[in-house]
């Protein structure tokens, strides 16, 4: 994978982070045409990338895209905790009114 973040190709330990990085939703398969035109990209003295705009551009589209792709809200229930129930309550005003 190719990290477009940090600019390094990467193995991918643990599913969308960075294991150079540690950042989320910021990898990219190495032969999509985005990583190569970031490889392309010349390097700083301390070897960041320094891209043009439009592959900043491009870089921070596909980032917005895999956050929001990624950002899925899970519900669980409390029979899916594995038995053990748990206390809840429910807070905040109820539904047409001011009251708790
Ligand atoms: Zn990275």
């Amino acid at each position: 994978m190719y990290c477009l973040l940090c600019g390094y190709d990467v193995i991918e330990l643990r599913r969308d982070v960075c294991p150079s990085c540690v950042s989320q939703d910021s990898l990219v398969p190495f032969a999509c045409d985005l990583a190569y035109r970031c490889k392309k990209s010349p390097r700083d003295t301390n070897s960041a990338p320094m891209h043009d705009a439009s592959v900043s551009d491009a870089i921070g589209r596909r980032i917005a895209i895999m956050i929001a792709r990624n950002s899925t809200v899970k519900f669980e229930l409390a029979e899916d905790q594995g038995g053990e129930k748990l206390m809840t309550r429910r807070v905040g005003f109820a539904q047409g009114g001011t009251g708790l």
